[in-house]
């Protein structure tokens, strides 16, 4: 009974990596390397948790890997230059950058300076805009996007449906809310100065949480039935990773839910590698 109720992350990246590795052999065969860069700044626990996992994807697909790792200290001016030698470097097809940016090195000016068509994580307001108007030749980040990803390879409807998004952050509430406007569905997106998001979570068929709130939705905040999906990735008083919903608490109740772990986390490296392989295309005008 719990099994069928649980979406789980593997089964989407699965799919979505057989696809990538059919298109990283064909690249290959046309004598095209797939590459990422990953720029980071010093190496904090959660940058080096993320390169590990995007690693290991990238190298499940046979993509190539190269990491800039810059000194913590170093100025913006240095970190710009590191961009824009990746930007020109035709053997790299797309760049991570390294979220949050370090203090010293502004979001304004890496956005505006990271090449659009290597920009697989949606830095760049370009892609941002694409997004907005529905344009698919950019890229959305890439947890926004795996979200999509796990409601359609559940077969689960967005057309017409009323979701609700907790959360507007830059990297994962507002794209989301478009990626699902794009879609047809009716979205309503909360955050931290909404009033009573009881009472809209509760109304809501499908409730997706990007707040980084630990376990702070219980059954109240849900609706009979209601699809689940938990972006958070929080940790509670002992220590153990959680979400946003007290998954014991809801768990009855539900219709679907992402477990955390082992829910949209494990699929985000997967569109990583997506957009990597549909960036090394379009810089060969395949
Ligand atoms: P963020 O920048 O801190 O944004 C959090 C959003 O939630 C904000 O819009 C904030 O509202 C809202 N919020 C916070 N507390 C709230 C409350 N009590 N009630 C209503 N709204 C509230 O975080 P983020 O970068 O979007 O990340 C969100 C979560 O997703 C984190 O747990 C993060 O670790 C996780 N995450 C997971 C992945 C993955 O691959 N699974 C990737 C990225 C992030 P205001 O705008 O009003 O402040």
């Amino acid at each position: 009974m719990l099994d069928k109720k649980l979406l789980l992350g593997k089964n989407v990246a699965d799919s979505i990596t057989k696809d990538v590795v059919k298109d990283v052999e064909d690249l290959k065969s046309k004598g095209i390397n797939p590459t990422i860069a990953m720029l980071k700044v010093g190496n904090r626990e959660e940058d080096a948790a993320y390169q590990r996992a995007a690693s290991n994807r990238c190298s499940k697909c046979g993509i190539d890997v190269r990491i800039i790792e810059l000194d913590e200290n170093c100025s913006e001016e240095e970190y710009i230059k590191a961009l824009n030698s990746l930007n020109t470097d035709e053997s790299i097809h797309g760049i991570l950058c390294f979220r949050p940016l370090a203090k010293q090195i502004r979001e304004e000016i890496v956005a505006d300076t990271i090449n659009p068509v290597k920009d697989i994580d949606c830095f760049s307001p370009i892609n941002m805009a694409k997004l907005m108007s529905n344009d698919n030749t950019g890229y959305a980040p890439c947890t926004a996007k795996a979200v999509i990803e796990i409601l359609d390879f559940y077969d689960i409807n967005i057309k017409s449906e009323n979701i609700s998004v907790l959360g507007r952050s830059l990297v994962v509430g507002k794209p989301l809310a478009l990626l699902l406007m794009n879609r047809d569905a009716t979205v309503r997106v909360c955050h931290s100065k909404t009033k009573d998001i009881e009472k809209i979570a509760s109304d809501s068929d499908i409730l997706i949480s990007c707040m980084g709130r630990a376990k702070m939705l219980d059954s109240r905040f849900v609706k009979e039935d209601a699809v689940l999906i938990d972006v958070g990735i929080n940790f509670d008083e002992e220590g153990n990773m959680c979400g946003d919903v007290d998954f014991d608490s809801v768990i009855d109740k539900v219709g679907k839910i992402t477990p955390v772990p082992r829910g949209v986390g494990s699929v985000t490296t997967s569109v990583l590698v997506k957009h990597l392989v549909k960036a090394c295309k379009s810089l060969n005008n395949l």
